[in-house]
């Protein structure tokens, strides 16, 4: 089995109705692009006058997706969208019946409508396994964001799933025991698989099998879930499927370097379809390809697969497709993400948000990444604690845990009242509590504790031991603005902050009779301050 040279693997056949292809050069340098176009001629020729009779080799497709949040377009309807993706899946389909869709993780959390409640459950991802079933998706790897879930949400988002989840190195617990994470289908329990090995054939008879396995990288996980080293797993189990299969591929959820590092050990496998960044990347490992579509379905990568049995070579080319307005978007899918999206519009009615106003334009982006937000201070997070302010005016300070941002993207352009939620899903009150200068310190002591955590704090009006640029006396009181979240002690390194403190001499709350009163939601007042 062996991956053949990458350069040629860049080659890519016109498919005269995809006029609206954005080949995966965009990110090479210029130089390469006439050397593609010129090898994708002579691939196409070939492919083209050998109809019916063997010509020694076999292709398939691959639709690949990664950090799918939202089910609709995002950029004022400009781009992504699942149900323009499961028309893309349809075309494909009909040229090359041996076409598959996966999506490499990160989908079921977070997003704005996952967290409103439907039939008295938080929705939690069921609006997205609903849609990707309809829309046609047929295999998923397991995302850190899977795991946001509790574990009996996640259970049921298995069962209502109909496509294959390969979890390779991720179990779930049973007791001091582990085991594949199942599906249960009416009286069936299904295990997820470890990895996929199936044939496939094409007019002229050929007929491969084809391995594939996934990868998911280890980040702060429940009690549930039983992880182990993805490298050492992925490295034992390919001689197995080596002797199986023609082919090897990979879903991955890992960041790029660890994706690279992977490919580099492993030159069995010829494609690396990764999640968990956010930007569209392919990066050429020895003979093989490490790919990441855009999130949310912005791009999605299509790969063409083909082995070749003489050579016992396999040849990959991939070029990304911007999803937009030029592909229709599919009925049956555009059904199911209408009755959400009908279902979410009810929802944020009660809340008095309208999705569709713009609250602002953002000149620089506001990068609300997990990993930065939760690491360092940022624009967005002194945003929120600015708007807190604006809401708590009598404050002295505010203080945010930057876990309640959890988008997990870059914010770019202009801003709706529907982004704001996917800011801050989580809808909570703020409180003007008024403590003890030596609690506050604690507090900020705590919150560099909880760096890469969402205990991680940040601030308006404080800085090093400054409150509006003064010494914090131990023996004074402030007043600080927090989410009521952070009164519950529910924070890493932070459990001693509840209602209870001796330290807090008084809490103060939304005015009920004043209906005004920012302090009572988050998001409304995050948005009136955007606006002010
Ligand atoms: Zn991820």
């Amino acid at each position: 089995m062996f991956c053949i040279d990458t350069i040629s693997q860049f080659s890519l056949t016109f498919i005269p109705d995809f006029n609206t292809t954005y080949f995966m050069m965009r990110r090479l340098p210029l130089l390469f692009i006439p050397f593609l176009f010129l090898a994708s001629c002579s691939l196409f020729r070939n492919t083209a006058d050998t109809k019916n009779k063997d010509d020694k080799k076999i292709s398939f497709q691959i639709l690949q997706v990664n950090d799918v949040y939202e089910i609709t377009p995002l950029e004022n309807g400009r781009i992504g969208g699942l149900a323009r993706i499961a028309t893309l899946y349809k075309q494909l389909k009909a040229k090359n019946p041996n076409t598959y869709f996966m999506l490499a993780g990160d989908f079921l959390n977070p997003s704005a409508l996952g967290t409103l409640k439907h039939d008295g459950e938080r929705i939690n991802g069921k609006q997205m396994v609903e849609v990707l079933n309809v829309a046609g998706l047929e295999y998923v790897t397991f995302g850190n964001h899977e795991f946001d879930l509790k574990e009996e949400d996640l259970q049921k988002r298995l069962n209502e799933s109909n496509f294959t989840w390969i979890g390779t190195n991720v179990d779930q617990k049973k007791g001091a025991n582990h085991q594949p994470f199942v599906q249960i289908k009416g009286k069936d329990t299904l295990p997820t698989l470890r990895s996929k090995t199936w044939e496939i054939s094409d007019t002229d008879g050929t007929r491969i099998k084809v391995a594939m396995l996934s990868a998911t990288l280890k980040s702060l996980l429940p009690d549930y879930v039983h992880h182990e080293n993805q490298f050492d797993v992925v490295h034992k189990m390919i001689p197995t499927l080596q002797a199986q299969a023609d082919v090897l591929i990979s879903m991955t959820h890992q960041n790029r370097d660890d994706d690279k590092k992977m490919a580099a050990l492993e030159p069995a496998v010829c494609l690396w379809m990764g999640g968990h960044d956010h930007e569209n990347s392919i990066d050429t490992v020895g003979k093989s390809f490490v790919t990441k579509a855009d999130a949310n379905g912005k791009t999605a990568y299509v790969h063409t697969i083909t082995y070749h049995t003489d050579t016992k070579k396999t040849e990959v080319s991939s070029k990304l497709i911007t999803i937009d307005a030029n592909l229709a978007e599919d009925v049956e899918t555009k059904k199911v993400v209408d009755k959400w999206l009908a279902i979410a519009a009810e929802s944020f009615a009660k809340e008095g948000i309208n999705p569709d106003a713009v609250v602002t334009e953002l000149r620089t982006p506001w990068d609300a990444r997990e990993a930065i937000v939760r690491t360092q201070p940022t624009e967005i997070a002194s945003v929120i604690t600015k708007a807190m302010l604006f809401a708590a005016p009598n404050a002295n300070a505010a203080i945010l845990n930057t876990g309640s941002i959890r988008i997990d993207d870059v914010v770019e352009g202009r801003v709706t009242e529907y982004d704001i939620v996917r800011i801050l899903p989580f809808a909570g009150a703020i409180k003007v509590v008024e403590m003890k200068g030596s609690l506050l310190k604690k507090i900020m002591e705590a919150g560099e504790k909880n760096k890469g955590r969402g205990g991680y704090l940040a601030y308006t009006n404080l800085d090093n031991g400054l409150i509006n640029g003064n010494m914090i006396g131990p023996e004074m009181y402030y007043f600080i603005a927090l989410p009521e979240f952070l009164l519950k002690g529910k924070e890493a390194n932070l459990e001693f902050l509840t209602d209870k403190n001796p330290d807090i001499k008084n809490i103060y709350s939304a005015a009920p009779e004043n209906p005004k009163d920012l302090r009572k939601n988050l998001q409304l007042a995050l948005i009136a301050y955007l606006k002010n």
